[in-house]
């Protein structure tokens, strides 16, 4: 009885000394990362965005963007101060709730105090006013990320951290919201961006382009797409709208290069199940883009890969099929963490196989397989469970990604593996994943306990041999 007594005021005394500490102007600030090993910085803690809405002018033949952003969000902490990441531009304002907010920016955080504390559980809108031309990352592997100007042209290519150098964001995949864009561009340019165009109006000497992403989507998907761009609407059997954006002078190699793009929706929906956004296409702006984009209903594909990737059968089917098949996985179904890229790569890569197998016969299938496994041993590319952060998009985890999905599915047959597929995409459809989700979806539907061979797929300095020996 007296140690109870005792126990009780000790609490009664760490309980006052709580609310005196919660009251004493202790400040309570949102972490400034979210949590990824990989890239620390990236993304920020305490709140959750449940919408953005980016406005911009932007004048693409000189560079300079106006714009301002309304993130709505809620709070999952008291927040006397929260950080959203933001690189370049001058910020010249940022309001909370309609009130004008001290902002402060060290590297790439904007990290903003709201005039009153704001409340767990509480929605807040935070509204950035900034102005400048947006310069784009330079990344550890060589790529260039970010907003990006080529001409008069204007695209974005974001994976992993570039969407900071174009709008304050809480750049997180875990962290998925809704988007509307409007975008002001002079007459004669045309802007595309995520989603559906809900508007196109005349404003002044330009027009504003209002795009609606209403499904949630992962901030590193964010895109847009400013040039004298012309729109193609092929008609699709599926009955997804398709909107593609062409450069002028693109238009023909690129419808030629898209023609199939319906039967390979219609070949993923029979196979994956629902198309899980309101639409598709591909932007196709007239610069170099390095490489494509899986831009969530937008995907990316630059003057270069209609033109040089894209005259082979094989190769166009390839990087048409790839980008279709991350809208499911990747875009829907999301990595949490970037270390399981793989879940992005390997999958999509795979679902390339798989088209070529069905369009073009399963020699066309075959080779893939092997193609994929001699590039993994003579290019000694790390396991894909590894890759590195300084060259995330290695060809490991692309080939031995896909080659570990292979693996699985010569293990369990084909019948669980395509349910494992289908289950993948509907129970985590808008969500993120890890590995560990894979593993026990393959044995929730398998009833086999793979993970020995998934690891030793994903982590082993030595790629295994297939199952069986054969393709
Ligand atoms: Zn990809």
């Amino acid at each position: 009885m007296v140690r109870l007594a005792a126990l009780t005021m000790l609490l009664t005394v760490c309980a006052l000394l709580l609310a005196v500490c919660a009251g004493c102007g202790s400040k309570l600030a949102g972490p400034a990362g979210a949590g990824d090993p990989y890239f620390p910085q990236m993304g920020n803690g305490g709140y959750d965005v449940l919408d953005y809405n980016i406005d911009l002018t932007v004048d693409p033949a000189a560079g300079p963007v106006d714009g301002t952003v309304l993130v709505r969000a809620a709070a999952t902490q008291d927040l006397d101060s929260f950080d959203l990441d933001f690189v370049g531009l001058h910020v010249k304002s940022v309001q909370v709730d309609g009130r004008a907010a001290r902002f402060e920016r060290k590297g790439q955080e904007l990290i903003i105090s709201p005039p009153v504390r704001l409340r767990a559980g509480s929605t807040f809108d935070t509204l950035v006013a900034y102005s400048g031309t947006p310069q784009p990352l330079h990344a550890a592997d060589g790529s260039i990320l970010g907003w990006q100007r080529s001409g008069d042209t204007i695209f974005t290519l974001d994976e992993p951290e570039g969407a900071a150098t174009w709008f304050p964001v809480n750049d997180t995949p875990l962290d998925k919201a809704t988007y509307t864009f409007r975008i002001t561009v002079p007459e004669g340019y045309v802007a595309a961006a995520n989603g559906v165009l809900a508007q196109n109006i005349a404003n002044g000497a330009g027009q504003t382009f209002v795009w609606q992403m209403k499904e949630p989507m992962a901030s590193y998907l964010a895109a847009v797409a400013i040039g004298k761009l012309v729109l193609k609407e092929p008609q699709d059997p599926s009955g997804v709208p398709i909107r593609n954006y062409f450069a002028e002078g693109l238009a023909d190699a690129a419808t030629k290069a898209f023609a199939s793009t319906g039967d390979v929706l219609a070949y993923y929906i029979d196979t994956f199940g629902p198309y899980p956004f309101e639409s598709y296409g591909v932007a196709v702006p007239d610069a170099d883009t390095q490489g494509a984009m899986e831009n969530q209903t937008l995907s990316l594909f630059g003057r270069n890969v209609v033109e040089k990737d894209m005259t082979d059968p094989t190769g166009d089917a390839i990087f048409l099929s790839h980008e279709l098949a991350h809208q499911w996985f990747g875009d829907s179904v999301t990595l949490a963490h970037w270390s399981d890229i793989w879940l992005n790569e390997g999958f999509a890569t795979y679902c390339s196989w798989l088209w070529i197998g069905h369009s073009q016969g399963k020699a066309a299938f075959d080779k893939q397989v092997s193609d994929a496994r001699d590039a993994v041993v003579s290019q000694k590319w790390p396991a894909p469970g590894k890759a590195p952060a300084n060259d995330l998009f290695n060809g490991g985890v692309y080939d031995r990604g896909a080659l570990t999905l292979h693996a699985v599915r010569l293990t369990v047959g084909d019948d669980a593996f395509f349910r494992i597929l289908r289950t993948w995409a509907d129970r985590y459809r808008y969500k993120n994943v890890t590995t560990a989700d894979f593993v026990s979806l393959v044995q929730e539907i398998s009833g086999k306990d793979l993970h020995a061979l998934i690891d030793s797929w994903l982590y082993d300095s030595t790629m295994p041999a297939l199952p069986g020996g054969g393709l």
